[in-house]
């Protein structure tokens, strides 16, 4: 089975900043419902620097794409996203163990470390309307479809329908996080943005892997 090597996710970053171009209007028109309108334009401002920083200086290895990803998040975006993306990538790096090529467990351990810096940052939990509600569904079917034996790239497709499912349940929930939540229950109805991004970005790296 194919590790995850640094050119990969590159592709996954660049990936990223793709969809998040291409739904910059969606994003924005989701937080402009219940938050300030401007989800569109952090996300897209921030990995289009990321992917600049990423041309400008090519890392070397995984961690040090980790780290310059993050440090640019948290330079170029302000608002809750960039933080909470920015520490998701910065947590990522020391759990590859500075690898060349993370194998699939190492990759998923990564991910998981990044989701746990977005909880520690955020103090998100389940239900609460935030991204997170799109992280926790993709790592839990990620690990349970690599430790049944299936390929990243198979674990990756199940992370990422499971993300979408936890996006798409942040609808009816009332938000108990973030500028939502200060909407108490007129948040309920509307899918919250930062799961549609955090959607977006498990389906990068599926699509990263699976090419
Ligand atoms: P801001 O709310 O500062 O304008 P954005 O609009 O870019 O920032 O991002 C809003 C998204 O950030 C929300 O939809 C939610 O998913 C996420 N978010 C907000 N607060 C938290 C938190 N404490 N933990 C996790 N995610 C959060
Ligand atoms: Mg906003
Ligand atoms: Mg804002």
């Amino acid at each position: 089975m194919a590790d995850v090597d640094t050119d990969t996710l590159l592709r996954w970053l660049r990936t990223f900043a793709a969809s998040v171009a291409a739904q910059k209007d969606t994003l924005t028109a989701l937080d402009a419902a219940i938050g300030d309108a401007d989800h569109g334009a952090n996300m897209d401002r921030g990995m289009a620097a990321v992917v600049d920083a990423l041309a400008a200086t090519p890392p070397a290895d995984p961690a040090a794409l980790f780290k310059q990803a993050g440090m640019t998040l948290v330079k170029s975006v302000g608002g809750a996203s960039g933080p909470l993306y920015g520490t998701f990538f910065l947590r990522m790096a020391p759990a590859t163990g500075g690898a060349a090529t993370l194998d699939p467990e190492t990759f998923a351990k990564a991910l998981r470390a990044g989701v746990e810096g977005v909880v520690a940052r955020g103090k998100a939990e389940p239900g609460d309307k935030t991204m997170y509600d799109a992280l926790a569904p993709a790592l839990d079917a990620l690990d349970g479809a690599l430790s049944s034996g299936e390929s990243l790239a198979d674990a990756l497709r199940a992370a990422s329908a499971a993300a979408d499912e936890g996006r798409d349940a942040t609808t009816p929930v009332v938000a108990r996080k973030g500028r939502a939540s200060y909407l108490g229950e007129r948040s309920a109805g509307h899918q919250d943005p930062g799961a549609t991004s955090a959607a977006l970005l498990v389906a990068a790296a599926a699509t990263a892997v699976a090419e």
